[in-house]
């Protein structure tokens, strides 16, 4: 392992302290030293590398707790369901997982995989034999016969791409524990669903009390944390009363809700890139207004409880949702922080202790990583420009000049243009029905995606 000193750049050290000028000196894989002890130790260290980090940002890399590596970019359900292949699905992510090194992800958790195949990669980056950044992962999603956020599409019983119904008590005991033997880090729950003849409503609580407690309990008794993917006040509220580890989303909550996550402290992942996306880009992709407008909704109505969660301490984690064609692995992992800041009212250097420092959680690597400080293992990465200034710099590959993850620095190079794979996308003939109306007429905009129906 080589030891390494950066010298010459700006340092946000991922505490939300100010940036400060310094050089950082890397060790056996760990921060040994930072500013003057840096130089001073390196001094005495003739054999040292060294990286000129004048002009950059020098930060912990970014974690990013909500990132599906198996769902390769899908524009709908129905492709992750019916045509994702087990071998190739975990073989792809890995292409994807060096789109993510690129972008300055050094950690990312997995929530849920088809065929759980995300924990083989995790094991195999563990193992280096595939490069990427560090991963924690769930297996498949749970769910009731309800059939989660996709209705009809998931089977009554047995799994349908990342989903697995678990119909009675024994069989919430006996997946929980299938899961974690075969090594599930988390297990993931979708506490809410989409009940087909009651949609309006919006997602609903699709579990008792009992079974989700069932679920916690039966987790936590084999040491792993549960993590829910809840919106809506009544799940976010059950969640946290059921002893949940984690809760994605947590979006309108009303003020029993809130207080049964501050009560708890228990960490947030809102992952609102997906909607953030929506909103300022729908037009590009033919979005009808209607739905750039539910989506506006869902950001603006987190808006007050969110603030408040995190003022009182709630820790809030940054996740991008990637795995879906509106957020593509690579590109957007930076955004949820322009989401906190824009919308939650976080500077920018708190947006990125969430990032950092405190989205460690999601990988269960608390005052592990994150943090630019001695004993911190070294997960750095080295960016043009001031990154507290702009965020939106990190979203630019070409600014990411270092990633290291343990002191070893990774290949940044671009991975060689894909091309299609025959039957792996959902092909249809046409974005519309040829309609005489669109045949002579005006052209009509595009149909807009079931867009609730995804993650
Ligand atoms: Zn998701």
């Amino acid at each position: 392992m080589t030891d390494v000193i950066i010298s010459n750049g700006r340092i946000i050290d991922g505490s939300g302290a100010p940036a400060f000028e310094g050089s950082v000196l890397v060790q056996d894989g760990k921060i040994e030293a930072v500013g003057a002890v840096a130089d001073q130790k390196a001094a005495k260290l003739p054999g040292l590398k060294r990286i000129d980090a004048s002009g950059q940002t020098v930060m912990p890399g970014l974690i990013d707790t909500h990132c599906h590596l198996s769902f390769d970019d899908a524009g709908s359900n129905s492709e992750i369901f019916f045509q994702r292949r087990n071998g190739l699905s975990a073989l792809i992510a890995s292409y994807n997982a060096r789109k993510l090194l690129r972008a300055g992800v050094t950690g990312l958790l997995d929530p849920d995989s088809t065929f759980e195949n995300m924990i083989d990669l995790r094991d195999a980056i563990d193992a280096n034999i595939v490069e990427g950044p560090r991963m924690s992962c769930g297996a498949y999603a749970l769910i009731t016969g309800v059939g989660g956020t996709a209705g009809r599409l998931i089977a009554d019983e047995g799994v349908t791409g990342y989903y697995m119904p678990v119909n009675n008590k024994d069989e919430i005991v006996q997946e929980v524990r299938r899961q974690i033997k075969y090594g599930a880090d988390w297990i993931k729950v979708h506490v809410t669903g989409i009940i087909p003849r009651q949609a309006h409503k919006g997602e609903l609580c699709v579990w008792t009390m009992d079974e989700l407690k069932l679920i916690c309990d039966t987790a936590h008794d084999l040491h792993t944390p549960v993590m829910g993917h809840c919106r809506g006040a009544e799940a976010t509220k059950k969640a946290a009363e059921a002893g949940f580890d984690l809760i994605f989303h947590a979006t309108a909550m009303d003020d029993d809700a809130l207080q049964a996550v501050i009560d708890r402290k228990i960490p947030i992942a809102p992952a609102l890139t997906f909607q953030y996306n929506m909103v300022e880009f729908g037009k590009k992709i033919g979005t009808s207004d209607n739905l750039m407008a539910l989506f506006e909704r869902e950001l603006t109505e987190s808006i007050e409880t969110m603030t408040i969660a995190h003022k009182e301490g709630v820790p809030l984690l940054t996740g991008s949702e990637s795995g879906f064609s509106l957020v593509p692995y690579g590109d957007w992992h930076y955004r949820e922080m322009e989401v906190f800041v824009k919308y939650f009212g976080l500077s920018p250097l708190e947006a990125i202790q969430c990032a950092t420092q405190k989205s460690a959680f999601g990988i269960k690597m608390e005052g592990e990583v994150g943090v630019i400080a001695p004993g911190y293992r070294a997960d750095i990465i080295c960016v043009t420009g001031k990154v507290e200034e702009d965020l939106s710099i990190l979203g630019n590959p070409d600014n990411i000049t270092t990633v290291m993850i343990d002191g070893v620095e990774k290949d940044l190079s671009s991975p060689p243009k894909r091309k299609p794979i025959q039957g792996w996308r959902l092909a249809s003939i046409g974005k519309q029905k040829l309609t005489r109306e669109v045949a002579y007429g005006e052209a009509q905009a595009p149909e807009p995606p079931h867009i609730e129906e995804l993650h």
